[in-house]
């Protein structure tokens, strides 16, 4: 008889009966997801290892409550939360309104609310890990879709939560679906480099040009088919047609003028933003993130802690996901604003504890752990 694989659940405080679930692919994992808990299988890990992250997710769970003592506004989480909504929405649409009544020049209009689409992000990932009204589904759900409007040229928010939690349990491994779809372990190159850009198109080229390799690339297929029904592909219509006729107008060609315009308006306001949001934040994730040989479930090998002066461009769009993210993958139970509150003390904890620190040799070793 064998036995069962050891999981150890992250720490998402309270559950919530929501009865996510996520993808089997036939794994050891135990994936009974009864709520938002992620049972991690950490059957293969050292007792060192074990140890050292233990140490880093008690010291972020002792900082995040000595944060709520220090400042009980922290305890609103749920007007918190609704608060960076309101940010983000009306910050966005703002900015728009401001180019429309031609205040605000167009690169303006597109950084600004490339900004405020970046806290939307965060507005989504903290309600996927259901961090906001975790008793009222339907007020999740409606702010999950409110920040979808804002940043179209992304999947659908409802598959991201698989997705999003098969992260955190396969983190590192080719199972790891979110973070191999946007590039990460695959060699350096014009398509690489591209896919950061947009990491839709040419997986859609691939899903039609090719066939399945194995299960997990059959499955890998479906779940982008599947997550992308809804804006995505509004988005990328407007964003290609927008980048063709003008091509055509340079070239001579005869463009409608009407449709040219209104392509612009709607590149400029909503998806073009988006388009440089989603670079920034592929570009940091895909590079802090370790895949291809990471242990399951080892949290120490998951991340890299990627804050390097000169990523600072990249990092105001995606609100310093390089630097605060590893203290997630510890510690799940705090939202994006506790994370960045925390920074300064946690990351000497992860440094003593064996995390890395900017190696950027990663981007010669296609995201592997170890050496090539
Ligand atoms: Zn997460
Ligand atoms: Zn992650």
């Amino acid at each position: 008889m064998t036995a069962a694989p050891r999981t150890d659940k992250m720490d998402v405080g309270r559950p919530t009966g929501d009865g996510l679930g996520l993808f089997r692919t036939g794994d050891a994992v135990a994936l009974d997801l009864s709520d938002v808990d992620i049972p991690v299988d950490t059957t293969g890990l050292s007792a060192d290892d074990r140890a050292r992250a233990r140490v880093i997710t008690s010291a972020i769970r002792q900082r995040s409550q000595e944060l709520r003592r220090e400042h009980p506004v922290l305890r609103h989480q749920d007007a918190l939360g609704l608060a960076a909504f309101a940010v983000a929405v009306l910050g966005f649409a703002g900015s728009g309104a401001l180019y429309l009544t031609g205040v605000l020049p167009w690169y303006v209009t597109l950084l600004l609310s490339a900004a405020f689409a970046a806290v939307g992000h965060e507005v989504e990932h903290d309600l996927i890990h259901a961090l906001y009204f975790r008793r009222h589904r339907a007020v999740r759900y409606g702010l999950l879709f409110g920040v979808w409007a804002i940043r179209p040229y992304t999947i659908n928010p409802v598959f991201r939560i698989r997705l999003h939690l098969r992260h955190h349990a396969y983190s590192g491994l080719p199972d790891d679906i979110e973070e191999v779809s946007i590039t990460n372990g695959k060699p350096w190159g014009v398509v690489r480099l591209y896919s950061l850009l947009d990491p839709y198109v040419p997986a859609l080229v691939r899903i039609v040009t090719t066939k399945p390799k194995d299960a997990e690339d059959a499955l890998w297929r479906r779940t982008i088919l599947k997550a992308s029904v809804g804006l995505t592909p509004v988005a990328i219509s407007i964003w290609y047609a927008f980048l063709g006729l003008h091509v055509a107008g340079w070239l001579g060609a005869s463009v409608p003028h009407g449709l040219l315009h209104a392509l612009t308006v709607l590149t400029v306001v909503w998806v073009g933003p988006n388009v440089w949001r989603g670079f920034c934040l592929h570009f940091i994730s895909s590079n802090m993130h370790y895949q291809g040989d990471v242990e399951q479930g080892n949290v120490l090998q998951q991340t890299q802690v990627f804050n390097r002066w000169y990523l600072m461009p990249f990092q105001v769009f995606c609100l310093n996901f390089g630097s605060t993210h590893p203290i997630h993958h510890f510690y799940v139970a705090d939202p994006c604003y506790v994370r960045q509150l925390m920074e300064r003390d946690i990351h000497p904890v992860l440094a003593a504890n064996g995390v890395r620190f900017n190696d950027m040799g990663t981007f010669a070793r296609a995201n592997r752990y170890g050496a090539p």
